[in-house]
């Protein structure tokens, strides 16, 4: 695998670009069209997506008005949405509808959100939007209806036929832990490796172990909430914004670059134009000093997890 500043080469020869636009909780039509369409004229090529994020339709409405436009070909785009915990038993139709929504033929990289399906006994089937869905156990409506009988070596083994029929040129995962990988791994009908898995990655959860298990794997980890998410503790981190302050750059933008300085993909997400532009084109190679003092963070402040759905019996990250 060749690493560099720009392109990160996945494990079936296709490229992904290292730093992508994020954008969950972008829900404002307009705001959200115009949000890709202008990354994308700032130079982003990689935009992140998923059907639960009830945004594709929009995602999609940017990316053409680029392409309409003559800023970019869709080729020299890479698109990545992922398939939700209602349609892992349904992979076809639901990477089928995702396209529709995106107004594309085939995606970059197809990935199982989170390794859980969902239950839709209690979804309206008619409901166009059923894909949308968090159904709640009817026998115990605290927690979400978890399809116990449905794994996700079952999704995955389904998956890979959507990579064989060209609607995702790369298929991955998302939200797996090395114990999840390894189970994946032992299938007999197993052949196609994961390209990626996109998992919560910042400097108060650097991930180490899960990314050298990756790497060795040749799966390329991609960083979700680089930033910490919304409201983020990290953005306010008085180590972090005396670094930043120095090299008069934002919080964010010394989490990006430390990503990129430690290989793998990172997923911004902001739903302002010019912190978009920002999050891109600021960024900077950290001195030792300073790469050493970020990779430190979570010794000084504590582990933190800030994305960490409850989806039991089924026990994430374990
Ligand atoms: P991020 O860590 O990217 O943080 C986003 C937050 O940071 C927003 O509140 C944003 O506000 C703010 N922000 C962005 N840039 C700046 C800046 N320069 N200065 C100050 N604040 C800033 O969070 P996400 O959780 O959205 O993660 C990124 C992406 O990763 C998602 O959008 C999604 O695509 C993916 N993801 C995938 C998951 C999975 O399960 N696979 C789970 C979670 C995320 P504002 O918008 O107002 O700028």
């Amino acid at each position: 695998m060749s690493f560099n500043s720009q392109y990160i080469t996945l494990n079936d020869g296709n490229k992904i670009p290292q730093v992508g636009l994020g954008t969950w909780q972008n829900k404002n039509s307009e705001a959200t069209i115009d949000c890709v369409y202008q990354a994308i004229k700032i130079g982003y090529r990689h935009i992140d997506t998923a059907a639960i994020y009830g945004n594709e339709e929009e995602v999609g409405a940017g990316i053409k008005k680029a392409i309409d436009e003559g800023i970019v070909k869709r080729e020299d785009l890479f698109v990545t949405t992922k398939l939700w915990g209602t349609q892992q038993r349904l992979s076809q139709q639901a990477i089928k509808q995702s396209l529709e929504r995106l107004q594309l033929d085939y995606v970059d990289l197809y990935l199982i959100h989170w390794p859980v399906a969902l239950k839709t006994r209690s979804i309206d089937p008619s409901d166009p939007k059923n894909y949308l869905c968090i159904p709640m156990n009817p026998e115990n409506k605290s927690v979400r209806d978890i399809d116990v009988n449905w794994t996700f070596v079952d999704t995955y083994l389904a998956m890979q036929h959507l990579k064989k029929e060209g609607l995702a040129k790369s298929i991955g995962v998302s939200n797996f832990s090395i114990n999840n990988l390894k189970e994946l791994f032992k299938h007999p009908l197993f052949k196609i490796k994961p390209a990626c898995n996109q998992v919560e990655i910042h400097p108060l959860l650097p991930q180490d172990e899960l990314i050298a298990f990756c790497k060795e794997e040749g799966i390329v980890c991609e960083a979700y909430s680089p930033l910490g998410s919304t409201s983020s503790p990290i953005l306010t981190n008085e180590t972090l914004v005396s670094i930043a302050e120095r090299l008069n750059i934002d919080v964010a933008q010394v989490c990006i670059s430390w990503a990129v300085q430690r290989g793998y993909v990172v997923l911004p997400k902001s739903s302002q134009v010019a912190r978009i532009e920002k999050n891109y084109k600021n960024l900077v190679k950290l001195s030792d000093e300073d790469f050493a003092t970020v990779n430190g963070l979570k010794e000084k402040y504590g582990e933190k997890r800030f994305v960490s759905p409850d989806f039991s019996p089924f026990k994430t990250f374990e």
